[in-house]
C-alpha cells in the first residue's frame, strides 16, 4: 500500500488506489459491516463501504484536513462529508465563502463542485465511534502524504478540523516538504495559526461534528471567519 501510494501519478490514480485499500483489518471489517447492516433511514440504499478519497480540484490553494469519513455519511455515499449533518454545515460555509457551487452535499452525483479547495481526511475509512487508533492513522498516512505532494505546487493553506487532524499534519512537513516539524508542536485550538515559511500555513478549526455545531461550540460565523482567513492567506478572491 505504501508503494501504491508513492507511485500514484495524479489525483485520479491516487483516488483509485485509496478506494481499493484493505490495509487496516479492523476498519475494513467495520466499514463493510456498516454497509451491510445500514441505518434504517438508508435501508434501501447501496452503501459505498470502502475508503473515501479526497474531493476537489488538483490546483487547490486551500485544503481541509478532516479526521475520517462518517459511517453513514462518506461511507454510505462515497464522497467525503457527503450525506451527513457535518457535511451540511461544512458545505454551507464553503458555499458562503464562494468555494462551493452549492450549499448542500447529499450524494456523489448531486452536481457539487469546489473551487480552490480540496478536502481529505487523515484516515480514509470510517472508524468505530469515529476513533481511529494511532496505528491506523500511521498506516493511512502515506495516502495523505502523496495527496499533499500532488497538490503541493498550488497548496498554500491547510485547515485542520479538530485536534486529530492538527496532529496528523506535522509528519507531512517531514515527508512532503523535507522540513523538521516545530518542537514543541503548536497547540491546537479554534483559530490557532501556524505560519509555514517553506510549507503551507496551518489553521485550526473545531470539527464540524454535531457535538460542536449542535451545542454552539462551533457557529457558522466562526467557520466563516476561518475560511475568510484561509482565503486571505492563500490569495483566493
Ligand atoms: S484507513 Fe487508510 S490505510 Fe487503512 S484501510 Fe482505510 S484507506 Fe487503507
Amino acid at each position: 500500500m505504501v508503494a501504491r501510494a508513492a507511485r500514484a501519478a495524479d489525483l485520479a490514480d491516487l483516488d483509485a488506489g485509496v478506494s481499493d485499500c484493505f490495509a487496516c483489518p479492523r476498519l475494513v471489517e467495520w466499514r463493510e459491516e456498516v454497509a451491510r447492516t445500514r441505518r434504517a433511514a438508508f435501508r434501501d440504499q447501496e452503501y459505498w463501504g470502502r475508503p473515501v478519497p479526497g474531493f476537489g480540484p488538483a490546483d487547490a490553494r486551500i485544503a481541509i484536513l478532516g479526521l475520517a469519513p462518517a459511517a453513514h455519511g462518506g461511507n454510505r455515499t462515497g464522497r467525503i462529508f457527503t450525506g451527513d449533518r457535518s457535511g451540511d454545515v461544512l458545505f454551507a460555509a464553503l458555499h458562503r465563502a464562494g468555494l462551493a457551487n452549492q450549499p448542500t452535499s447529499v450524494a456523489a452525483d448531486d452536481g457539487l463542485t469546489l473551487r480552490d479547495i480540496r478536502i481529505f481526511s487523515a484516515v480514509r475509512c470510517a472508524p468505530p465511534d469515529n476513533k481511529p487508533t494511532p496505528q491506523e492513522r500511521d498506516t493511512c498516512a502515506p495516502w495523505l502524504h502523496r495527496e499533499v505532494s500532488l497538490i503541493r505546487p498550488t497548496l498554500r493553506v491547510v485547515v485542520a478540523l479538530g485536534a486529530f487532524a492538527w496532529a496528523a499534519w506535522w509528519p507531512v512537513l517531514r515527508q512532503v516538504y523535507g522540513l523538521r516539524p516545530p518542537s514543541p508542536r503548536p497547540v491546537f485550538g479554534h483559530g490557532a495559526h501556524w505560519s509555514g515559511t517553506a510549507a503551507p500555513d496551518l489553521l485550526g478549526s473545531y470539527h464540524v461534528s454535531q457535538q460542536n455545531t449542535f451545542t454552539g461550540r462551533l457557529t457558522p460565523k466562526m467557520l466563516d471567519d476561518v475560511f475568510d482567513q484561509a482565503k486571505q492567506l492563500a490569495g483566493v478572491d
